[in-house]
């Protein structure tokens, strides 16, 4: 008898010690989830902070294209916030190119759009169209050089590398050129026309205030522009190929 009410006064005590065990645990956990909730909320200011830096940021650059326009009327934007061209368009349907960081070839054509460059007759022996060998009526637009596929038997991709895309708006400014030139039938080529814009990830260019992505469907679509004929060579069946 003594011993069961000595066992019965353990388990009480057991008992006893486990809530005060599960209790500390809890304050811990507790401790633990308010020290979380603590960070979140700073973050949460952080992001808020920078959200702000980045709204002004984004609007001091607007002010200032309006401020441009107002002065010459005549604007190009370039530079990050080029990434944003709705943005800017929506706001000033009036400037007369938007690109991004770094594209210094569609700056310079959107400057020599308005600015034609002078021709020096001793110097510029190069027509427009450029030098052509084929007839007048047709042409080979070259769209991307090299090959990242290795078939056995080809050299092609030791000779010339892995794929280099031209962006989708240089290529359509020579279509379009060609095409002035009186080409009437443009013969795409490349080592693997499939493959067309996989090296720079689809990246998009604009032509014409409308942005193309380098990829072999969208540059058909801006070919299609031109009212000539556009014939494709060496697209190969890849699942992506519509
Ligand atoms: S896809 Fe054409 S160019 Fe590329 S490795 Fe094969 S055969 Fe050569």
């Amino acid at each position: 008898m003594q011993e069961l009410k000595t066992t019965k006064g353990d388990l009480v005590d057991a008992k006893k010690r486990l809530e005060e065990q599960v209790s500390e645990d809890d304050k811990k956990l507790q401790a633990e989830a308010d020290k979380v909730q603590q960070e979140l909320a700073a973050l949460d200011r952080r992001h808020t902070v920078l959200q702000q830096d980045h709204d002004a940021a984004v609007q001091e650059s607007l002010d200032s294209i309006g401020t441009a326009l107002n002065e010459n009327g005549k604007v190009i934007v370039t530079g990050c916030l080029g990434k944003r061209a709705d943005l800017i368009r929506e706001a000033y349907p009036d400037v007369l190119s938007i690109s991004g960081p770094q594209d210094y070839a569609s700056v310079m054509h959107a400057v020599h759009d308005v600015l034609p460059p002078k021709r020096n007759k001793f110097l510029d022996i190069v027509p427009d169209t450029g030098v052509k060998l084929t007839p007048k009526h047709y042409a080979y637009l070259k769209i991307s050089e090299g090959c990242n596929n290795r078939c056995t038997f080809c050299i092609i991709p030791k000779l010339r590398g892995d794929l280099v895309s031209r962006t989708a708006d240089d290529v359509l400014r020579e279509a379009e050129k060609l095409a002035m030139g009186g080409v009437k039938e443009l013969l795409v080529i490349s080592q693997d026309t499939s493959a067309y814009g996989v090296d720079v990830k689809y990246a998009e260019h604009e032509w014409h205030g409308k942005a193309y992505r380098t990829r072999m469907t969208e540059l058909c679509e801006g070919l299609s522009e031109l009212g000539v004929w556009v014939r494709l060579h060496y697209v190969y069946p890849y699942p992506h190929v519509d």
